[in-house]
């Protein structure tokens, strides 16, 4: 095994002030997924102890004199397979350097079931610690996933070069929930997809852009109103982009039931002059 002190100085300083969640990354392109996850809300959170991301190179754990990590598959078949014995050496050292924690070892695959925000949070609450294998090449050799891994997670029915962009996908996800990430929970339990709606349209200065001016309510300082409209748009958008989504809401607010209504109201409005139009 080659020298891994970048790692092993974090794992020293993890020891000392416990994070609330830890992930641990294992790769075999560190230096660019450090660069990414180390920027902006989760680069801050880093530097303040309250999450801790841990890229580990697979490569420094190959027992391979020419440092190979990868080998032909059995069988035959294009491209080539990581080998079992540096992933589970690099599992091996990262358990060890994580200590006591309510760990997940996850491999990012297309063949996992389909990662989204219920999924992330569901990690977030029975886990304060996530070992995220990437795969490379053709993937990896099954037995390891047999023998070390607890669970295989998709972003999505498409394959990538690798597991590095999912694993960041899925990192971010994760920790913009932790509390303390985001200033405030409100950021994150509002968006799209938290309750299964997706969010109302956002908009900044200028009020007049190109012509188009900020909708009058949102400019009105009307709490209440703002709020009906906020919610109104939101329900508009999931119906008419994300109609799967909005078979499964299930109303019982009566303010709801009213915004439903004006809804109804308008589409109907809208459909017969359509027909005019048409006519
Ligand atoms: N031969 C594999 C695909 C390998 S892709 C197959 O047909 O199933 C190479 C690596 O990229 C995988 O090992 C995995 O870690 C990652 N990867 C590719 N697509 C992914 C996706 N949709 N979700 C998560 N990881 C993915």
């Amino acid at each position: 095994m080659n020298e891994n002190t970048d790692f092993e100085m974090n794992a020293r300083d993890g020891a000392l002030v416990e994070s609330l969640m830890r992930i641990d990354i294992m790769t075999l392109f560190p230096d660019s997924m450090n660069a990414v996850l180390s920027e902006s809300i989760l680069g801050r959170a880093a530097a303040k102890d309250i999450i801790e991301i841990n890229c580990i190179q697979i490569r420094d754990f190959t027992e391979s004199k020419q440092g190979q990590v990868d080998d032909y598959p059995y069988g035959g078949g294009w491209g080539c397979v990581m080998t079992a014995q540096p992933l589970k050496s690099c599992l091996d050292f990262v358990r060890e350097c994580a200590g006591e924690r309510k760990t997940r070892v996850i491999y990012m695959s297309p063949q996992g079931t389909k990662f989204d925000q219920s999924k992330a949070r569901q990690l977030k609450d029975d886990y304060d610690h996530l070992i995220l294998v990437c795969g490379h090449y053709e993937g990896i050799d099954e037995r390891f996933i047999e023998e070390c891994v607890d669970e295989e997670i998709s972003i999505g029915d498409f394959v990538l070069t690798g597991g590095e962009i999912p694993a960041m996908a899925l990192t971010d996800c994760v920790c913009r929930m932790i509390p303390g990430v985001l200033s405030d929970e409100e950021c994150f339990t509002g968006e799209s997809h938290w309750d299964g709606l997706l969010e109302y349209p956002q908009y900044t200065r200028p009020e007049v852009w190109e012509g188009r001016s900020v909708p009058e309510i949102l400019r009105s300082g009307h709490h209440a109103n703002i709020k009906k409209w906020q919610r109104k748009q939101s329900l508009i958008r999931t119906k008419s982009r994300r109609p799967d989504m909005y078979e499964k809401l299930v109303f019982t607010e009566k303010s709801d039931k009213k915004l439903l209504a004006e809804m109804e109201t308008e589409e109907a409005r809208e459909r017969d002059i359509n027909a005019e139009v048409q006519e």
